[in-house]
């Protein structure tokens, strides 16, 4: 079974594919223990696969993209089963992770890791974009453990001023590395 935190309909506001219709799935649960989290993935259902899918299908029969997040989506075991079903069902699916648990990824899936502490290195290299969180401090010492060519998002933690202030020095210091990404969803009032 899958521990669940919520499923809903909504839109990417973050990073490479701001904008996008999705479906997200909240897997509950997390390894991390992040000092600035402020997500709430305690657990609400225990559903199988099968019953996510249903879940997706009905909140959108047609939307072609599925991100699931977290807590930690790839701690749990039955997530790359979850990941084939989807597939099979025609969706692109997205993963929003922390990098620690390594587990193997078809191409066909976008990874977005953002690092806090224990990355593995497999996952470093897996990942599509990088999303650093901007909280009193740029976290630019994870950098070098990902490829050159990742693109690397500074997203200033609740859109607070502070942080976009640290973050547009950064990126005005590092213009080839870095871009900036803001909670879009936060600023029109979505989920
Ligand atoms: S890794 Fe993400 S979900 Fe987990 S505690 Fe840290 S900020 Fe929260």
């Amino acid at each position: 079974m899958l521990q669940v935190n919520e499923i809903f309909y909504s839109f990417q506001g973050e990073g490479t594919h701001t904008g996008i219709p999705a479906v997200f799935v909240r897997l509950a649960g997390c390894n991390l223990s992040c000092r600035f989290c402020d997500t709430d993935y305690s657990l609400k259902a225990l559903l199988g696969v099968d019953d996510v899918l249903a879940q997706v299908q009905t909140l959108s029969p047609e939307c072609p993209t599925v991100i699931l997040t977290g807590g930690e989506p790839l701690a749990q075991t039955q997530t790359p089963d979850l990941i084939d079903a989807l597939a099979r069902n025609g969706r692109r699916v997205h993963i929003e992770s922390n990098g620690t648990v390594p587990v193997p990824l078809s191409e066909d899936v976008w990874l977005t890791v953002s690092p806090k502490e224990r990355l593995h290195s497999s996952m470093a290299a897996r990942a599509n974009e990088i999303k650093l969180i901007v909280d009193e401090r740029v976290p630019l010492e994870w950098l070098d453990q990902f490829p050159l060519a990742t693109p690397a998002f500074l997203q200033p933690e609740n859109n607070k001023p502070k942080n976009v202030a640290l973050a547009m020095a950064a990126i005005a210091a590092n213009p080839k590395r870095l871009r900036l990404s803001v909670q879009t969803h936060k600023l029109v009032g979505a989920r």
